[in-house]
């Protein structure tokens, strides 16, 4: 097998193949050093923690070497309007009585903080919390062992955790390549100038600059949005998602940071702006962060600018990386004997933080369809209905972040509420005007996530009105209430006895 590209796709497709199967495939990586990778993707979904425990990776070790910390929630700001937070957490939402906690939030709203009321890592991040105690204990377990909050470990060990990672993109990528190459993989440092094709239209080869012919039976395409093997050479289709998700540019800088003064925030930061929203990642070393915004709305320069003044002083200094976008999905990512995984199979914007997410999944799929034993349509047919359907879940998912923004002071703004919806939304949308989502069949499409992402988003950005349960009005409210201040208590606890990021990285660092 040859994967080409040596961003974070393709290092991960390399060393998750590897811990896979082992020496039974053998891998090639063939990474261009003149061609760079993206620089970003530093933020991630709680999924990722899979990742590393498949690959028997420890915290301890990898964490330092990509000057990693933990994220609990991706932080929302201003979506609503000027001032207002909320966070969609990493944390299950408790049901009382059969009724999921933002249902009875709606119905007996006790503070004007949902997410607060209804999730124990919302106070959390306010105050800045590491999810470790300094003895290395996990959150997790202090949530079982003491209140049983939530009530089963199994909650955790499911879809989602309860924590994810920041990380320096191209650190993580160096650690896996030392991963990979020590299990055998084999490494060249080369450009592809031509992707050969047999009479079939199946890639027989590639031809390097410098070590000439490199062959394969499989061949992963991570060159990024390039999409060299997939797009270019197989000149498979680009399914756009534009038409609703419309930023297709963005800017970053890394900025210095200090962890002895600058707090290590436990969050991904959304903040949106007047063309688009800035993240802010933050990590050990520096902050990362960017402007994504719709090039409709506003001009590069001018992003730019925004971002540079909203970081402040500390960004004088930092180099700007202007990106174009493609969003949207080729319309099959396995095509022939080429897979694509990373932006070359697809991306939506980052609000969510789901480029790492899709290429894991990507990858997990590509163990499970693996033709080991020939090619075989049905696998193919699996693998790419499996990423078509994370995919589309996604952009769908985002849509409703900007749907619901109450927000609507510009006409980038005003656009987002007027803006074509994917298949399906639209009546998801009128469904929830009578009653919010609960557990259930209604959101088929959103692999990945459990629905109370969808209750944050919608409680959270406020532009649609939505209600609870109307049984609720015959049912006693007590236990939910108790539920509340059970959340209250046990945040106020977690905040007392976890120290910050920042302290517990600088007793990492100092080594006690
Ligand atoms: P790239 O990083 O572009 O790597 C492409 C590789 O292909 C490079 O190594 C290059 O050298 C190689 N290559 C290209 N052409 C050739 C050739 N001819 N010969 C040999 N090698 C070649 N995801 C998240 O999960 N969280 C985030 O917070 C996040 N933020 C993002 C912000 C922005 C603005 C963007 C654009 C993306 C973001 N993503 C995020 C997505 C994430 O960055 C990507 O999913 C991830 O970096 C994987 O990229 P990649 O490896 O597919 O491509």
């Amino acid at each position: 097998m040859v994967v080409v590209g040596g961003g974070t796709a393709g290092w991960m497709t390399a060393a998750y193949l590897t811990a896979a199967f082992g020496e039974r495939v053998d891998i090639t990586v063939v990474e261009s050093a003149d061609i760079g990778a993206v620089g970003v993707g530093e933020a991630t979904f709680s999924d990722i923690r899979h990742f590393f425990e498949f690959l028997g990776l420890a915290e301890r070790d990898w964490m330092p070497a990509c000057n990693a910390t933990y994220k609990l929630a991706v932080r929302f700001e201003n979506w609503r309007q000027p001032g207002h937070h909320f966070y969609h957490p990493f944390e299950q939402l408790r049901s009382v009585q059969g009724f999921p906690l933002t249902d009875w939030w709606l119905r007996h709203p006790t503070t004007d903080r949902f997410d607060v009321d209804c999730f124990v890592m919302a106070s959390l991040c306010d105050a800045g919390r590491s999810p470790r105690y300094l003895d290395g204990r996990l959150l997790e377990q202090e949530f079982v062992e003491k209140d049983g909050l939530p009530s089963t470990i199994a909650e955790y060990q499911g879809a989602q955790f309860p924590y994810a990672y920041h990380f320096e993109a191209h650190l993580l990528a160096k650690y896996l390549t030392r991963y990979a190459t020590q299990r055998g993989v084999t490494h060249v440092v080369d450009t592809v100038r031509e992707v050969a094709l047999d009479e079939r239209g199946w890639v027989s080869h590639l031809e390097t600059a410098e070590h000439g012919r490199i062959d394969g039976d499989i061949f992963v395409d991570c060159t990024g949005f390039r999409g060299l093997l997939v797009n270019k050479a197989l000149a498979e289709p680009f399914v756009s998602y534009q038409d609703s998700l419309p930023n297709d540019s963005a800017v970053a800088l890394q900025v210095p940071m200090d962890m002895d003064k600058d707090p290590i925030r436990p969050c991904t930061t959304a903040t949106a702006q007047d063309a688009g929203w800035i993240w802010t990642i933050p990590l050990i070393s520096r902050l990362g962060t960017g402007y994504v915004y719709a090039r409709d709305y506003l001009e590069p320069e001018e992003a730019e600018r925004t971002l540079r003044e909203f970081v402040g002083p500390a960004a004088a200094d930092a180099p700007a990386n202007h990106i174009r976008m493609r969003i949207g999905r080729s319309r099959r990512s396995w095509v022939n004997n080429v897979v694509a995984i990373g932006l070359s199979s697809g991306f939506v914007e980052p609000l969510e933080s789901t480029g790492i997410f899709f290429i894991h999944h990507a990858i997990e799929q590509l163990v499970k369809f693996f033709p080991a034993t020939g090619f075989d349509p049905q696998l193919q047919e699996g693998y790419n209905s499996s990423v078509q359907h994370v995919m589309d879940g996604v952009r769908e998912f985002l849509v409703l972040h900007y749907r619901g923004a109450k927000r609507a002071d510009n006409q980038y703004w005003r656009d987002t509420k007027t803006r074509a919806v994917p298949d399906g939304l639209a009546e998801r949308l009128e469904a929830w005007r009578s009653k919010v989502p609960d557990a259930g069949s209604t959101y088929p499409r959103y692999h990945g996530l459990p629905p109370y992402s969808y209750n944050c988003i919608l409680l959270g950005t406020g532009g649609i009105e939505t209600l609870p349960s109307p049984a609720l009005d015959l049912i006693d409210e007590k236990p939910a209430l108790a539920e509340f201040q059970a959340i209250r208590h046990k945040a106020r606890a977690l905040v007392a006895a976890l120290p910050t990021q920042n302290e517990y990285f600088r007793r990492m660092r100092e080594g006690s």
